[in-house]
């Protein structure tokens, strides 16, 4: 098995609120790990130190042979790993054609210039990939129209246009509907099985993380907790004190 994504010792604090202590985890290539752990207990801060948001106070970490500590967001980005948000990062005043146009990564700052630069079989990729999340008859609507979870498969399909080797998904699920939900987990089932994409998923719904992932790390109070299986997880009582217990 190959690593693609290897964090060892990472810690950041906020003032007096140590956020992150000494956390390692390793990700291997192909695999879906998931993140799960009660709210505050740093997950979405442990993405962020991933990712080139933070500047991370120790450790370090390594995405394929490179270390990435304390890269900026897109020198990681370039590398092909991505983040997703619990609160979606998509622009509801224009339509999801254009969202996925201005996901591309591109030299050009000129947003206005952008448009018309693009090749056509970029414009082909992005209908290719909102046929891929059921978005394609919305292509020409303005994405703040669609509902939360149609813009969450929005943002899902503008980091596939990226071509990432590996995705971080915070709270994929949270706030969609039933049925959304199942698609959505299809989708990420056949984004890692036929694109080959690497995921790493933060998810409070238990029935959908122990659906997807193959290992799952889980977090409290900033520290890692425990590291298994979803059936090691789901037996295991630290976790059920801390988390599984107040679901
Ligand atoms: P989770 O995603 O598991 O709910 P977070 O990583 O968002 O947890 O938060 C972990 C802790 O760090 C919380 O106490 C939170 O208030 C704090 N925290 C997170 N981000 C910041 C920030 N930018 N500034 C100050 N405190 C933060
Ligand atoms: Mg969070």
């Amino acid at each position: 098995m190959t690593q693609i994504l290897n964090v060892e010792g990472a810690s950041k604090s906020f003032g007096g609120v140590v956020a992150n202590e000494d956390i390692s985890i390793k990700v291997n290539q192909g695999e879906i790990v998931g993140l799960i752990g009660p709210n505050g207990s740093g997950k979405t801060t442990l993405f962020n130190s991933i990712v080139g948001t933070h500047i991370i106070d120790g450790g370090t970490i390594l995405f394929e042979e490179n270390d990435i500590t304390n890269f900026t967001i897109p020198s990681i980005a370039r590398l092909g790993l991505l983040r997703t948000f619990q609160k979606t990062k998509i622009y509801g005043d224009i339509n999801c054609m254009k969202n996925m146009r201005i996901s591309i990564p591109h030299e050009e700052e000129n947003i206005l210039t952008m448009f018309s630069k693009i090749p056509p079989e970029e414009d082909r990729r992005a209908e290719d990939l909102l046929k891929f999340v059921g978005l394609y008859e919305k292509r020409f609507l303005r994405a703040g129209e669609l509902s939360f979870g149609q813009q969450k498969l929005l943002e899902f399909a503008m980091a596939l246009m990226n071509k990432p080797k590996m995705l971080l998904l915070d709270e994929p699920t949270a706030g969609i509907n039933p049925t959304l939900i199942n698609s959505l987990i299809e989708r990420l089932k056949t984004a890692n099985k036929e694109f080959g994409i690497t995921l790493l998923v933060i998810e409070h719904n238990m029935r959908v993380i122990m659906n997807l992932a193959e290992r799952i790390y889980c977090l409290a109070h900033g520290k890692l907790l425990a590291e298994g299986s979803p059936a090691d997880i789901r037996n295991n009582s630290k976790v059920i004190d801390a988390y599984l217990g107040a679901q």
